[in-house]
C-alpha cells in the first residue's frame, strides 16, 4: 500500500460536519504506510469525539476493502492521530511565495522551463530561488553549470549557490547521483524536507522548486510541509504526453494545490530559415488546459540553443537571442501574472475534477 492509495482512500472519507472529503479539506498532515502498518495524521476543526470516531470507522473500513483489493494477507495495523487546528508555523516564512513545477512524465523540459521561468522572474528584478526537487534526476547542476562551484555547508545548513540572479539548491552536488536514484519513499521525503528547510534561503520573492517527474511521494511531502501558492505543469504537445499530465495535475488538485498554468514545450520548432515545423504537433496541451478549464501560460518553440545552452550551463544567455528571449520572458509574464493572482487569492474556487 503506498501513499498514493492512502490518499485516494482518505479522498472517499467525509468529514460528517462539513460533508466533504478529507483530502480537498486539505486535513491530511501526515501519511506514513506500509503493508504492515498505516500511520496518519489529521487535522480537525474541533475535538468532537464523534466526528473523530466516525472518521475512524470510516477509514477503518475503506482499509479492510482496499487489503482484500490489494489480496494483502492481513489489514494493516491503523496509527490515527487527531490534532486539532492551531495556526501552523510556516517553515520558510521570509519566502513570498512557494511554487512546484511538475510534469506528468520525464524528459518533456519540465527542468528547462523551471530554469527559464526563474531567469524570467529575476529579470523582473524578483529575488528568486530554484530548488531541484529533481531528486531522483537532478539535471539543475548541469543546466545551470554548476559542476566547478564547490558547494558550501555551514554547520547544519546548506549555502544555496548563487548563479545569474538565482540562489540554487540541488541534491546532485550534495550527493553522488547514483545514490539518489535508489532512494524511495522515506528517504526520499527526508532528502527533499533538508533541501527545502535547512538551505539559507534568505528573504525571497519566489522558490521554484523543479520537482521529479510523475506523481511519486515528493508532490505529496512538499504539499505537507510548504504552503505552496500553486503548481505549473508542463507539457508536450502529442496526445500521449497531455494523459499523463492529466494526472499530474488532478494529483496537485487532489492535494488541494491550485495550478497558476499550463506551458505547452516543444511546441514546433523554427528552423534558421524561418519555417516553422510542428514536430509533435501543436496546441496539444492549450486544449488539455481549456477543456480543464485551466490557465494556459504559452507555448516554447524547440530551439537548438535551449538544449546547447542548457548542456553548457549558460541558459541565461538565451533570454537576449533574438526570438527566443521576447517568448521566454512572454512565458515569464504570465507566470508573473497568475501568481499575483494567487497570492490575492483570485485563482480560487480551484475545479477539482476526479
Ligand atoms: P525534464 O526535466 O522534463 O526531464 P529537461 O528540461 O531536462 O526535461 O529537458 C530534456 C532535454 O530536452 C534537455 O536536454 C533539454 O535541454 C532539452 N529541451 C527541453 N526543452 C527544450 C526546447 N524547448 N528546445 C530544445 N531543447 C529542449
Amino acid at each position: 500500500m503506498n501513499q498514493e492509495d492512502i490518499y485516494k482512500l482518505l479522498s472517499e472519507v467525509l468529514d460528517p460536519e462539513s460533508k466533504r472529503d478529507l483530502v480537498s479539506l486539505g486535513v491530511v498532515r501526515r501519511v506514513e504506510c506500509s503493508n504492515e502498518s498505516i500511520s496518519l495524521q489529521i487535522e480537525l476543526s474541533s475535538e468532537n469525539p464523534e466526528v473523530q470516531s466516525d472518521l475512524r470507522s470510516q477509514i477503518s473500513s475503506l482499509l479492510r476493502q482496499k487489503t482484500a483489493e490489494l489480496a494483502l494477507r492481513r489489514v494493516p495495523e491503523l496509527d490515527l492521530e487527531f490534532t486539532t487546528v492551531g495556526e501552523k508555523p510556516n517553515p520558510l516564512p521570509l519566502v513570498r511565495s512557494v511554487i512546484a513545477v511538475g510534469a506528468g512524465k520525464g524528459g518533456v523540459g519540465k527542468s528547462t522551463v523551471s530554469v527559464h521561468l526563474a531567469l524570467a522572474l529575476a529579470r523582473m528584478g524578483r529575488k528568486v530561488g530554484i530548488l531541484d526537487g529533481d531528486i531522483y534526476g537532478p539535471s539543475l547542476p548541469t543546466m545551470l553549470g554548476l559542476e566547478e562551484i564547490p558547494p558550501k555547508i555551514d554547520g547544519n545548513t546548506i549555502i544555496p549557490f548563487e548563479k545569474d540572479g538565482l540562489k540554487i539548491v540541488s541534491i546532485g552536488r550534495l550527493v553522488e547521483p547514483e545514490k539518489a536514484l535508489v532512494w524511495r519513499g522515506p528517504m526520499a521525503h527526508g532528502a527533499f524536507r533538508q533541501l527545502a528547510l535547512q538551505s539559507d534561503w534568505g528573504e525571497l520573492d519566489h522558490l521554484i522548486v523543479d520537482l521529479p517527474p510523475g506523481t511519486g511521494d515528493v508532490p505529496l511531502t512538499l504539499a505537507q510541509l510548504l504552503p505552496l501558492t500553486g503548481a505549473v505543469v508542463v507539457c508536450t504537445p502529442q496526445k500521449v504526453a497531455q494523459d499523463d499530465a492529466r494526472r499530474a495535475i488532478r494529483m496537485f488538485q487532489q492535494l488541494g494545490v491550485s495550478i497558476l498554468g499550463v506551458v505547452e514545450n516543444m511546441s514546433g520548432f523554427t528552423a534558421p530559415d524561418g519555417t516553422t515545423i510542428d514536430l509533435f504537433g501543436r496546441g496539444g496541451a492549450e486544449d488539455m488546459a481549456a477543456s480543464m478549464s485551466l490557465p494556459f501560460l504559452g507555448r516554447l518553440p524547440i530551439h537548438p540553443e535551449l538544449a546547447a545552452r542548457g548542456d553548457t550551463g549558460e541558459p541565461a544567455s538565451c533570454h537576449d537571442i533574438e526570438g527566443l528571449g521576447g517568448t521566454l520572458q512572454s512565458l515569464g509574464e504570465a507566470f508573473d501574472h497568475r501568481i499575483r493572482m494567487a497570492e490575492r487569492g483570485e485563482d480560487r474556487p480551484t475545479l477539482v475534477i476526479r
